[in-house]
């Protein structure tokens, strides 16, 4: 399989260079050339399959001869250790739990995916990748669980100090070994352009090979594809539904992108919700055509405040650029915070289930394009993004309830915070960088 730029103008190249490089030359994210197909055969020998086994029949077609069979089904098999739960809420509407991987959110999809993905390809290329983030929480600590004991990789994070919950401090700096956390007296946005000062800066690179490892790469993209399948196949076999409806709390639009791939491969997929908060850039797009993207407003469910999301340019390409024809299969909903508020009690008073705010976000907008449709009888799942313990202080605000901490979390506050505490000026992140190779 060969993978293209959105913007047409860089040469086309192998997954092992698309995952590498992350952005193409050109600027444009990477797309295969084709979305691969499974004919209805291929399908139905799917159902009943397992996780994995749908997993491996999906990276088979993204990758090709480019990683041996038996090699992906091992690193398949140590990716996706955790399972993916499918609850029924009631008759008819049921959540997918992404929330079971070390950092109980779905990045963890992306995140374990991807670092498996380039550690074989710089392993390939003789070569030690070290992967540079800014984060302001749940993708940093993703990439460090992720990437944590993988050979040929290593990673540095850099978050600010004292802006991240003291949960999301305790997964950034505990990972060890291969991954190093620098704690940045400055905040998010310094973050970012201290990265982006060091990916432009010649006298690193001639040491060190530096990638990122945010939403636009493409093998962080392919293996969010694989919940969809399986939820699609799951509600067929344990309910009897078919061609259910999707519906996904949005921010940078990765998630929602890679369900677009399941159904184009031909996995038996209804329609999308595209459920958005406050920041409705794309909502509105999707009902007018014009894209105005908005300075980023605030919100509860704040893995989702992305005024302009970086993603969006794949979702357009794969409809040509037409949104009626994205309209088609994807509808745009945007959620206020005081819904997704009452959202959460009402939810917890009809079914005893917690739900933190970005599902919450996602099961409102399932309620409203039911009811604004009259599609009341149509199957609907809602992908739950994160564990309700991620955010605790929103959901106690909002229901007088303490929630249960995992068990794999209370190991996790006990462990030891390692990090380098620096000022947020270039030319202490680029001195740290050096220091590495001595
Ligand atoms: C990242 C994130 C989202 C948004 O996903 P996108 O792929 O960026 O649209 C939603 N919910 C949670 C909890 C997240 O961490």
């Amino acid at each position: 399989m060969i993978y293209f730029s959105t913007n047409k103008s860089s040469i086309p190249v192998s997954l092992k260079k698309a995952t590498l490089e992350g952005l193409a030359p050109d600027g444009g994210l990477y797309v295969p050339s084709e979305i691969p197909r499974f004919s209805p055969e291929e399908i139905a020998l799917l159902e009943g399959a397992s996780f994995n086994n749908i997993a491996f029949a999906i990276a088979r077609k993204f990758i090709g001869s480019d990683i041996p069979p038996d090699q992906l089904t091992d690193m398949i098999d140590n990716c996706f250790n955790f399972d993916t739960p499918i609850v029924e809420l009631e008759s008819n509407t049921f959540v997918e739990e992404l929330f079971c991987g070390p950092t109980l959110a779905f990045k963890d999809y992306g995140a374990r995916f991807l670092a498996r993905l380039t550690g074989y390809f710089a392993a390939e290329e003789g070569k030690l990748i070290t992967v540079l983030v800014a984060t302001s929480g749940d993708t940093g600590s993703a990439v460090a669980y992720g990437f944590q004991g993988i050979a040929n990789t290593r990673v540095v994070l850099l978050y600010p100090s004292g802006k991240v919950s003291p949960l999301q401090e305790q997964q950034l700096t505990t990972a060890g070994g291969n991954v190093f956390a620098l704690e940045v007296k400055g905040d998010f946005d310094d973050c970012q352009r201290m990265v982006k000062q060091a990916f432009v800066d010649p006298s690193l690179h001639k040491c060190l090979t530096l990638t990122s490892a945010n939403s636009i790469n493409i093998s962080r993209l392919i293996p969010q594809s694989f919940y969809y399948a399986w939820a699609a196949l799951q509600l067929k076999e344990r309910y009897g539904c078919n061609e259910p409806l999707f519906s996904v709390p949005s921010g940078n639009y990765g998630n929602l992108t890679a369900g677009v791939l399941a159904k184009r491969m031909g996995f038996p997929i209804g329609h999308f919700i595209a459920a958005s908060n406050a920041n409705d850039s794309v909502t509105r797009y999707i009902e007018s055509g014009r894209y105005d993207p908005r300075p980023t407003i605030t919100t509860l469910s704040t893995a989702m405040d992305v005024g302009n999301p970086s993603n969006f340019a794949r979702l357009r390409y794969f409809y040509h650029n037409d949104y009626t024809s994205m309209a088609r299969d994807i509808s745009g909903i945007a959620v206020s915070d005081e819904e997704t508020r009452a959202t959460i009690r009402s939810v917890n008073e009809r079914f005893g289930y917690v739900m933190e705010p970005h599902t919450a976000v996602a099961f409102r907008a399932l309620e409203m394009y039911r009811s604004t449709t009259g599609n009341e009888e149509k199957p609907g799942i809602l992908l739950s993004t994160a564990h309700p313990v991620k955010f605790l202080e929103a959901i106690e605000e909002t229901l007088e309830t303490t929630i249960e901490i995992p068990s794999n979390l209370q190991g996790l506050m006990e462990k030891k915070k390692s990090a380098t505490l620096i000022r947020p000026e270039y030319n202490e992140l680029a001195a740290f960088l050096n220091r590495l190779d001595q």
